[in-house]
């Protein structure tokens, strides 16, 4: 069976080149001043998306809600054997916690997307870290959802037999598409971007770098469009109308999260206590864990 696949992606700031501008006064990220990277769970979604379709066929489509410039992850994602790219972008997005990102991102996919096989996402994103957005978008498309995957071991008509990374344990579960996977690490490394393919997308662009892109060629902003979705090179670029979205559930308004303070937490020694490993010692550590509000 040929897969119709859905993978989601995101750019995110790359921590490990950390300069004096990465926090904004507020204790907000200045994504400006960090270069911008594929999350790296993201690239292991993208490879299992392809190694699934070298395996039985398909289509993998590759879809991020970000700034334009996360269009540079869609034209890596493409380099890779990506078939097509989306980039959800609006200005109405803006500010989206896990529940708008997973909402936009989930009805994207109905409206646009359907029908499809699989939904692949990371785990988790090393910016935000909540591994909410996967989860979520499978409790909005109501697809069953199997997380932590490792590989799919093997296709038995539309049941997936696969293996999942549990740290110090494997698991081996099957499970039937329609489905949502979340992907870590431990299966093996992304593939490189094929020379062949950098050479074609290296001219892909979104509706807001076709601008840009014209002037350079001198060429007529509506006829550059029309050559490159003729060759396969136009990212399609959508935004809170083209998904039908609901505007109380994007952007600012649908966001229920409010960051009321954000601190660097040091952990000191003194703050080290042992509890016995007996019936009181554990009453003890959950009565701490609860006065601290770490528990209830
Ligand atoms: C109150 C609040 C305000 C925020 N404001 C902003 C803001 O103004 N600008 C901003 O950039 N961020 C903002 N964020 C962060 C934003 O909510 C998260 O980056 C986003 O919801 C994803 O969550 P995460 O990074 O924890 O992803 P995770 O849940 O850890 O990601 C899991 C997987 O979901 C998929 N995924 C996650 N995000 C996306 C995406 N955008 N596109 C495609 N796939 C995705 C990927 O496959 C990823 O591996 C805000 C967060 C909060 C709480």
């Amino acid at each position: 069976m040929s897969f119709t696949m859905v993978v989601l992606v995101k750019q995110v700031p790359n921590w490990s080149n950390i300069t004096g501008e990465a926090m904004n006064a507020d204790g907000t990220v200045n994504r400006n001043a960090l270069p911008a990277v594929f999350n790296p769970d993201d690239l292991l979604a993208l490879e299992l998306a392809l190694d699934l379709k070298d395996r039985e066929g398909g289509r993998v489509t590759v879809l991020t809600m970000g700034p334009p410039r996360a269009a540079d992850i869609l034209r890596d994602a493409l380099c890779r054997g990506a078939d097509r790219a989306i980039l959800l972008s609006d200005r109405r997005f803006a500010a989206s916690d896990t529940l708008a990102t997973s909402y936009a991102l989930a009805q994207t996919i109905i409206t646009r997307l359907s029908p499809f096989d699989l939904v692949i996402c990371g785990r988790q994103a090393i910016d935000g870290d909540t591994a909410q957005v996967g989860p979520q978008v499978a409790e909005k498309l109501k697809l069953p959802q199997v997380s932590y995957v490792e590989r799919v071991l093997e296709c038995r008509g539309d049941r997936l037999v696969i293996r999942r990374n549990l740290g110090r344990a494997h698991e081996i579960v099957e499970a039937e598409t329609p489905l949502l996977l979340t992907v870590v690490g431990g299966g093996g490394s992304a593939r490189w971007p094929n020379a062949r393919l950098l050479l074609k997308y290296r001219r892909a662009c979104s509706a807001f770098e076709i601008e840009k892109a014209a002037q350079a060629r001198g060429a007529a902003v509506g006829e550059l469009k029309d050559e490159l979705a003729a060759r396969g090179l136009l990212i399609d670029t959508w935004g809170v109308d083209e998904i039908c979205a609901d505007l109380n559930r994007t952007g600012l308004t649908g966001s229920p999260t409010k960051v009321k303070k954000i601190m660097n937490v040091v952990l000191k020694g003194k703050d080290l206590k042992r509890f016995a490993p007996d019936d009181a010692g554990v009453k003890a550590l959950v009565d701490e864990l609860t006065a601290e509000r770490t528990f209830g």
